[in-house]
């Protein structure tokens, strides 16, 4: 039996973490404190870099490992690896494959209240997975349009005509 230094309880050896530099090669608090001093110092962490840390995550969701990573979340629909995806991404000419806009002309406006930051990534064909020659970059207004309403040819036809609702030309 050993007493914790936090708690002050007697609780029995197992209950402390081993340590080869202790005296019983035992650490001085008991596991469940030793558990509860890390959650704190996780959220004083937390709490005293939460700024940097938000920016990081933002920045991550930004890069395309990081778009990868999001089409994980359905991860039945995702068929292609990280590597061929960050390729795949790279090469992209950062337009919407429908209306053709330019990535830069839609960054920070906004879309069904949502700030945009980036292209999205869009299944030409829904009912398959997320897999080479079935991804293709589109604006929120496109791939939102799109739904899995028109197809791909459907949803070029449209994109065209966006275009030319965007320049006035069609009031
Ligand atoms: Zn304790
Ligand atoms: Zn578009």
């Amino acid at each position: 039996m050993k007493r914790c230094k936090k708690c002050k309880l007697l609780k029995p050896l197992k209950d402390f973490d081993k340590h080869t530099n202790m005296k019983d090669n035992h650490i001085s608090i008991c596991k469940e404190c030793k558990k509860e001093n890390n959650r704190k110092y996780q959220q004083k962490y937390w709490e005293k870099n939460k700024e940097k840390l938000s920016i990081k995550k933002k920045e991550y969701f930004q890069s395309p490992t990081g778009i990868w990573s999001i089409l994980r979340e359905n991860r039945s629909k995702r068929k292609i690896s990280k590597e061929d995806f960050v390729k795949w991404y790279d090469n992209q000419l950062r337009r919407c494959a429908y209306c053709n806009i330019e990535e830069k002309e839609i960054i920070g406006t906004i879309f069904k209240k949502r700030k945009v930051s980036r292209l999205q990534i869009d299944r030409k064909n829904p009912n398959k997975s997320y897999q080479k020659n079935n991804i293709v970059l589109a604006c929120p207004q496109c791939n939102w349009m799109k739904g899995s309403y028109f197809n791909f040819n459907q949803m070029k036809l449209i994109g065209q005509v966006l275009k030319k609702i965007r320049k006035n030309k069609i009031k």
